[in-house]
């Protein structure tokens, strides 16, 4: 059998708040194999958007074991941690995240500086994955400038642009009316059926019936998974 592109297994995160500890992910076993399309439900506070940290490598767990594409996420340092994110993760967020005095085109270029690529080279694949998006004739506009739509499309292109094995989202969705939300997921669509791993946290089940998995935490548990 080949290694999941995610494998945990006891994965915990305990918090510790004003002398008490809230323990967000409680012992989470999953596999999600590369190419799957999963969407994580479950009620606010059950633990999903620090499954999505910890995956991510923005936030490291108290115990149990996580490995994501290759790597022993649990037994890193910070700095190899850092490292790992920027090969191997798009993060996408419900608010946009995006600069705002700053043009879509370098909104999805700038971070492409620590690959250590070329200006060139990162102008051309900018521009390539604002394109994917269908923002062709909008890469000189600010933020401001845009839609909340357009604004996830920008966003979904930024975390596209380090060609990453794996693409998060944590509510993308969240921030949107339904017509620019069916929009936005269509891209979601298109970008798993090329073969990209999404994974994406949402509260709304027309937004989760577009996955082929669906998982639902409660309590820092899984309680159900469609696989
Ligand atoms: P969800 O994304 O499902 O709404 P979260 O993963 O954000 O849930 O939170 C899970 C639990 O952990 C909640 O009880 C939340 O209050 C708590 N929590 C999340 N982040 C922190 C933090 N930085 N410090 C303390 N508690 C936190
Ligand atoms: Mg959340």
């Amino acid at each position: 059998m080949t290694m999941p592109l995610i494998r945990a297994r006891g994965l915990t995160r305990i918090y510790s708040l004003g002398g008490s500890e809230i323990r967000a992910l409680n012992g989470v076993d999953v596999d999600i194999a590369a190419g799957e399309y999963v969407a994580i439900m479950g009620a606010s506070g059950s633990g999903k958007s620090t499954f999505m940290n910890m995956v991510g490598a923005l936030d490291r767990p108290s115990g149990g074991s996580l490995v994501v594409d290759g790597a022993e996420l649990s037994k890193r340092s910070p700095d190899q941690l850092a490292a790992f994110r920027n090969k191997s993760v798009g993060f996408v967020f419900q608010q946009f995240n995006l600069l705002a005095r700053t043009s879509a085109l370098d909104n999805v270029a700038l971070p492409l500086i620590y690959r250590g690529w070329s200006a060139g080279k990162r102008r051309t694949r900018a521009e390539a994955c604002l394109e994917m998006v269908g923002l062709s004739d909008r890469m000189q506009n600010h933020p401001s400038q845009l839609s909340g739509g357009q604004q996830q499309r920008v966003a979904i292109a930024r975390a596209l642009a380090g060609e990453p094995s794996l693409l998060l989202a944590d509510e993308p969705t969240g921030a949107l009316d339904s017509k620019t939300s069916d929009d936005v997921m269509d891209i979601f669509d298109q970008l798993n059926a090329q073969g990209i791993t999404v994974i994406l946290v949402t509260h709304e089940e027309d937004v989760g019936a577009r996955a082929r998995r669906r998982i639902v935490f409660r309590d820092g548990n899984i309680v159900e998974d469609s696989q």
